[in-house]
């Protein structure tokens, strides 16, 4: 599954698309079959007691840190990337900069300024 040179990449474990059986898309975000698979044993394996939106920081040491940073970036600029597809369609489509720029909330001449 590639755009052009680019290619997609699972957003949970950053195998790429060639390397997974499927890798379903989101907004910007991918998912392999094998973290779909191990996200619904998490699931139905879930613990009691209030839900958890932050990482549990006292379990990770600074080597593991610092090791997540590059993957976070990674998915940043998949996001970018999926991002400035999506206007060029938008774009190709003939919409103006004024509605594209509406969409994501800037003004015409910053949505110009970012995608053209
Ligand atoms: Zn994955």
């Amino acid at each position: 599954m590639t755009k052009g040179s680019v290619v997609n990449r699972c957003s949970f474990c950053n195998r790429s698309a060639e390397d997974v059986d499927t890798l379903v898309a989101g907004a910007g975000v991918y998912i392999c079959d094998a973290c779909v698979a191990l996200s619904a044993e998490v699931i139905k394996n879930k613990p009691d007691g209030p839900k958890r939106t932050t990482p549990v920081w006292e379990g990770i040491d600074d080597d593991t840190l610092l090791a997540h940073l590059p993957r976070i970036d990674a998915i940043r600029h998949q996001v970018d990337d999926d991002l400035r597809c999506w206007v060029g369609e938008a774009r190709r489509r003939g919409m103006s900069w004024d509605r594209v720029g509406e969409a994501l909330g800037m003004r015409r001449q910053s949505a110009w300024e970012r995608f053209s």
